[in-house]
């Protein structure tokens, strides 16, 4: 289901990149007018099919603190109340270490468990919700896909470098597109009118608009820091700047002064995720360890995560991740099963005890699990191993259909399912393969040159060649083009057929077959 949606979502970017037409529209925070070509309708579906698939690439909910979640929600409906602009509002907590919060169009938003531990207060979280709120309501993604900023998604959304624990590398098709989606970066213009608009809010709410100072100040004084988490995180969509902290100086200043802070009630609602810290930080270092490769400091890591936090899904699935390069894949599957039991709605569990059950030869299982996944996030490993199941099931089309998704996502695993598309394909449509131009030699005969578009070399190219004789009777002649043809590579066949004269060119590629590497 999750699949069809996402996809919907590239046609509504595409729609609105290349419509030439738009209407001039008020600006529901700013009463600006602007141009935008995305229509409110369609600001909302964005928003609406985007924002599973960008929680899954982001670490899934954080949800082992209920209480905290609806806290977060309660702050975030008071805001969105006293906002310009009512929509479908929702907040969601992420499981996700890298200090973060984004906006989807239509008023989705999410905010890292890793920008709450770093936050003092309900003032400097209404701070951070009111200033997604503005995102959302002010259209700044709509001005975006407007410029055509976003339209280049299209082009780099699976060349997406994943960070340890950023999932959005693996997700193919509409779903590599919402995992950027997340990442869009707003000018500093619309930054600015965030944040002003974001602690108007704050103050008709209740807050102490004060809270966004301290929260700019924060951010401030962490960016001095160079935490590299940082910069892939909120600063990179969000940079901070003297200049914020000022600004919002100013604007505080213009508001009635006093409001909640809220200091005990945020600490006391955080306990337990603070508490919790200390095993996350052990289960982002194993997830380091692992990508470089280290897999015994990373199965000590989530052995200690574990220690301290055994009810954390991630922390079973780190180790299932270990023994899976360890080729240990019963106690892979054991780790993963355990990771599902405890969280149910997110798709790398599911990918990879698929994965691990196909090495150990149930397939069956593995298909089961990786159809799964595939409904929670699509992602190339998951569409490719359901491709090679299909395939030794003897479901070419199936097979067919899989490895079509894979191979537009490019990369290794796109010139892998490329390849095993064209060895299915091929012999079933071997005129997709080859381009052909007509041509006549000097005895005025046809020659056909052919040229192979498949990604790998092939032989025995059989044309056929459609002749009417004179009684208008056409007839098929078939001739063979010799030897082998690379890739890219162009063939020549003298077909001893004329004479030629021009004009149409009535050949088609009907056979060739893919020469296998030794
Ligand atoms: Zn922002």
């Amino acid at each position: 289901m999750q699949h069809r949606t996402v996809n919907a979502l590239r046609t509504i970017l595409l729609a609105a990149a290349t419509v030439a037409t738009g209407a001039c529209s008020v600006n529901p925070v700013t009463g600006e007018r602007e141009l935008v070509l995305v229509s409110e309708q369609q600001e909302l579906q964005m928003g609406e099919q985007a924002y599973f698939a960008s929680q899954q690439s982001q670490g899934g909910e954080y949800d082992i603190d209920p209480e905290l979640t609806r806290y977060v929600r309660d702050v975030g409906y008071r805001l969105a109340a006293v906002s310009d602009r009512q929509l479908p509002y929702e907040f969601v907590i992420l499981n996700n270490s890298v200090p973060n919060a984004w906006a989807l169009p239509g008023g989705k938003i999410a905010i890292n468990r890793g920008l709450l531990t770093e936050l003092d207060s309900e003032a400097e979280l209404a701070a951070v919700l009111g200033h997604e709120i503005v995102h959302a309501a002010a259209r700044h993604s709509a001005q975006q896909v407007t410029r055509g900023m976003l339209s280049q998604v299209l082009v780099v959304a699976t060349a997406v470098v994943a960070s340890d624990t950023d999932y959005g590398g693996l997700a193919v098709g509409g779903a590599g597109l919402a995992a950027q989606l997340v990442n869009t970066r707003y000018g500093r213009s619309a930054e600015l009118e965030s944040d002003e608009y974001g602690m108007k809010y704050m103050s008709k709410a209740g807050y102490d608009p004060q809270g966004a100072v301290h929260l700019q100040e924060t951010f401030v004084r962490l960016n001095d820091g160079h935490r590299t988490d940082w910069l892939s995180g909120l600063f990179a969509s969000h940079p901070p700047s003297q200049e914020r902290v000022e600004a919002n100086r100013a604007t505080a200043s213009s508001l009635p002064a006093g409001g909640r802070l809220g200091r005990d009630e945020y600490r006391q609602q955080m306990q337990r995720t603070l508490n919790a810290e200390a095993a996350y930080a052990l289960y982002d270092e194993g997830r380091k360890a692992l990508s470089q490769g280290d897999r015994k400091t990373a199965l000590d890591r989530a052995n200690a995560a574990l220690d301290l936090l055994p009810e954390e899904a991630h922390f079973h699935a780190l180790r299932g991740d270990v023994r899976m390069l360890d080729k240990n894949y019963k106690d892979a599957i054991t780790n993963y099963t355990r990771a599902m039991e405890r969280r149910d709605k997110f798709f790398y569990y599911p990918l990879q005890r698929g994965l691990a059950r196909r090495q150990a030869g149930d397939l069956q299982g593995a298909r089961a699990d990786l159809e799964r996944s595939r409904e929670l996030m699509p992602t190339a490993p998951a569409e490719m191993a359901l491709g090679s199941i299909a395939e030794r099931e003897g479901r070419f089309d199936a097979a067919i259909g899989h490895y079509k998704v894979v191979a537009k996502a490019g990369g290794d695993i796109g010139e892998s399912a490329a390849m095993s598309l064209a060895r299915l394909e091929m012999p079933r449509q071997p005129g997709a393969y080859f381009a052909t131009q007509c041509g006549a030699d000097s005895k005025g005969n046809l020659v056909v040159a052919v040229q192979n578009r498949a990604p790998a070399t092939v032989s025995n190219v059989v044309i056929a060649i459609d002749v009417a004789d004179s009684a208008g009777q056409v007839r098929r002649l078939t001739r063979e083009l010799a030897g082998t043809l690379a890739s890219g590579g162009v063939g020549r066949v003298n077909t001893g057929i004329g004479p030629y004269s021009g004009g149409a060119c009535p050949v088609s590629v009907v056979g060739a077959r893919i020469v296998e590497r030794p």
